[in-house]
């Protein structure tokens, strides 16, 4: 029970990684508050299935990218849950394009949800975290932010920069007991990777040296530890979860 007494705050907990991650920190006690955009009962759905752990969970309608609609969101959780102390930006989308082909919307609408709702959210419980001289923050970065990849320049771009945003802000903080670290999924299964190509999926597949697919719990199990106090003396730190892709 590493987050008794904890409330964390999960953006894209409705679903795929943010749901895993969600439970996984649910499991160990922590209070929670999702935030997601799309199909409504599909957060209702969440909640429900978040429940059943014994913690108090509520689930918000908040595009992370809108600077105020996220700040009013986190302002309520503060008031409805009493303070936040763990805080993971997992919202994120994906525009697949090659560059020849990307106009400027398809850049602008990743960037906006994966790195501007990164810092909105970081922007907004920054203060609250420097008070209580207490924080976690863990966002979900990818691979792609480290290596690049053909066909995903606004993604790589949005994921580079959020492991930026996460070494700059866990040096500003690292002296008021906050800490901020960033994960780096491979190939995992969820509804963002379902939508690709079979041929692309088993080409992946055959690069993974762990031979095998991730899943969203490999990737909640490394967040949960980089979120709990086992590691008190880890930031700045971009942990891959990705069975060697990218090694
Ligand atoms: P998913 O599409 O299954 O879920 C995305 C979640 O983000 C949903 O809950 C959705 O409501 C939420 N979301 C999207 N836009 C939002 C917005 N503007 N405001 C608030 N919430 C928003 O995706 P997933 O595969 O679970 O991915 C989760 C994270 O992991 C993403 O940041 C993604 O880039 C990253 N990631 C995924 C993989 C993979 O292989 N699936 C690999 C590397 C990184």
């Amino acid at each position: 029970m590493r987050f008794e007494n904890k409330t964390a705050v999960v953006t894209g907990g409705s679903r795929g990684i943010g749901l895993a991650i969600a439970t996984k920190l649910a499991k160990e006690g922590a209070n929670i508050a999702i935030l997601y955009v799309g199909d409504e009962n599909e957060g209702i759905k969440a909640k429900e299935e978040l429940s059943q752990y014994g913690t108090k969970v509520e689930q918000y309608f908040c595009d992370v990218s809108n600077f105020e609609e996220s700040k009013k969101v986190v302002d309520q959780v503060i008031e409805e849950f009493g303070s936040i102390e763990i805080l993971v930006n997992n919202a994120g989308i994906t525009r697949d394009k090659l560059v020849l082909n990307m106009d400027e919307k398809d850049f602008d609408a990743v960037i906006n949800v994966n790195l501007k709702g990164t810092f909105n959210m970081i922007k907004h419980t920054y203060k609250h975290f420097m008070k209580k001289r207490y924080g976690r923050i863990c966002s979900t970065a990818s691979i792609v932010g480290l290596t690049g990849n053909a066909g995903q320049a606004n993604y790589s771009a949005s994921k580079a920069g959020i492991i930026g945003l996460t070494k700059s802000v866990a040096k500003e903080l690292a002296g008021r007991g906050v800490t901020a670290n960033a994960v780096a999924p491979g190939y995992i299964a969820t509804d963002m990777t379902s939508v690709l190509p079979d041929k692309v999926k088993d080409a992946m597949k055959a690069q993974i040296p762990a031979k095998r697919i991730g899943t969203p719990d490999d990737v909640a199990d490394v967040v949960a530890f980089l979120c709990s106090d086992d590691a008190a003396y880890v930031t700045g730190e971009v942990i891959r979860v990705d069975g060697g892709l990218a090694m």
